[in-house]
């Protein structure tokens, strides 16, 4: 035998209590952002390689050393999602989606990125995401930001911080580039190696390091919102105040640029404090200039993806959730009681009660014993008598009476199982 079998690093399994979390978040997703009249897109796992690499930018971490990239049978090149939005905007330029006005749309899946494995950060990880196409009304912006928020706050998240900023239109970004690699190219020794390579490849960047010797140089930098155009001012103004109108706080952070590169005007992140290093849940903004460069007809467009894993372990902080046992359990034994266990089981479930069926051979006092182990309110109990009549036994666990009931005539009444199980209508 060789080694135990392992999940590969920076991969989990997500099971048990846990999936209860992942299944309350889908479903508040769901939910709200089904009252916002946005439809679900599920695109493919795996893309061309060079979807990735136009629409990300050759620049970015992403695509310069956290790719899955592969070559295929047919000598493809294709690499494993990395984020979602280039795959949603290279499906609605082949369904020519982008000449129907605007569209709103969301996902969530698992992504894939060579990262340094840690608390927050996998190489398979998973993201809800939103993307609003066709519209540069400030008013998407805080359409979609609000929705990451009404989100967050329906599943009782607290401590969360809205920062924002604006990264300008391109040639504001040009002009602010420029005036920071001057400021930077004295300093250029002092920085962090990260940042020295980006100072030639992708200078906004440097603004998010880490690094405390590079945050202090950088602190009489040259500020971002300085080199706005009017019309990208007025845009994030608009932007401050529907959000304010709505009830949401936000805090200016002038050094929050996203890491792709096809952003433009509204940036943000929503963070916490409780998840140390990997602080942002939510990073979003504008991308006016995405859908071009992929080859569509030029459209604005404005969307956030969510970090489901960092997500769900805010909500275990918040304790976790307990694996509901089955209402009811199937015991049966002896001769001529298999089948009537199944028909039972059936009948009940049809009821709507979460049932199972005892299925191990094991005696009934060990099929019970499991019964109360798995919080189950009644067992009921299938033997050779029970199978001959028709009358079958119901045992309540917490008081130890029985009912008789009989099959099918009593397995057939809502009402009565609802009662006598405590949990009332359907
Ligand atoms: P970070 O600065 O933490 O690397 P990012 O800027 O790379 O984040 P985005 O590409 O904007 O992140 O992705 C949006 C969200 O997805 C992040 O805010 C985070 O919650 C989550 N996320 C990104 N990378 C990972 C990862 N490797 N593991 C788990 N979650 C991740
Ligand atoms: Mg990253």
């Amino acid at each position: 035998m060789g080694e135990p079998l392992q999940a590969s690093r920076g991969t989990r399994d997500i099971w048990g209590a846990e999936i209860l979390l992942w299944q309350r978040v889908e479903q508040q997703a769901r939910e709200i952002l089904g009252r916002a009249n946005y439809q679900e897109i599920r695109t493919p796992i795996f893309e061309a390689t060079e979807l990735f690499s136009r629409g990300i930018g050759e620049g970015t971490d992403i695509v310069s050393k956290e790719m899955y990239t592969f070559t295929d049978r047919g000598n493809r090149s294709l690499t494993l999602r990395p984020e979602g939005t280039a795959g949603v905007v290279r499906s609605f330029i082949e369904h020519k989606r982008f000449q129907q006005g605007v569209q709103r749309c969301w996902y969530l899946g698992p992504m894939f990125r060579y990262e340094r494995p840690q608390a927050g950060r996998y190489r398979q990880f998973h993201q809800l995401g939103v993307e609003v196409f066709g519209s540069d009304d400030p008013r998407a912006d805080v359409e979609v930001i609000a929705l990451a928020l009404e989100l967050l706050q329906s599943l009782q998240v607290t401590a969360l911080t809205l920062e924002l900023n604006s990264v300008g239109d391109l040639d504001d970004r040009c002009r602010y580039r420029a005036a920071l690699v001057d400021y930077l190219t004295p300093y250029a020794q002092e920085l962090d190696p990260d940042s020295q390579v980006r100072l030639h490849k992708n200078p906004l960047r440097i603004l998010d390091s880490k690094d405390p010797k590079t945050q202090a140089i950088l602190q009489d930098a040259p500020q971002l919102p300085d080199y706005l155009s009017p019309a990208a001012q007025a845009h994030f103004e608009q932007v401050q105040a529907g959000l304010a109108a709505l009830g949401f706080t936000y805090v200016l952070n002038p050094r929050l640029v996203r890491g792709l590169d096809y952003y433009t005007r509204t940036a943000f992140e929503i963070t916490t404090t409780a998840l140390g290093a990997q602080a942002a849940v939510v990073g979003g903004g504008r991308y006016d200039g995405l859908v071009e460069t992929l080859g569509g007809p030029a459209t604005p467009a404005v969307g956030w993806a969510l970090g489901l894993e960092r997500l769900v372990t805010l909500l275990q902080k918040q304790g976790d959730a307990t694996i509901p046992g089955p209402e009811v359990y199937v015991a049966a034994f002896g001769e001529g009681t298999a089948i009537l266990a199944l028909q039972v089981a059936q009948k009940l479930r049809h009821l709507g009660l979460r049932v199972e069926m005892d299925v191990s051979h094991s005696p009934v006092g060990k099929q019970l014993k499991r019964a109360d182990k798995l919080g189950s309110k009644a067992c009921v109990i299938i033997g050779e008598t029970e199978a001959a009549t028709g009358q079958i036994l119901v045992k309540w666990l917490a008081t130890g009476v029985q009912d008789v009931v009989a099959f099918p005539a009593g397995f057939a009444q809502p009402e009565w199982w609802r009662e006598k199980l405590g949990t009332g209508p359907a």
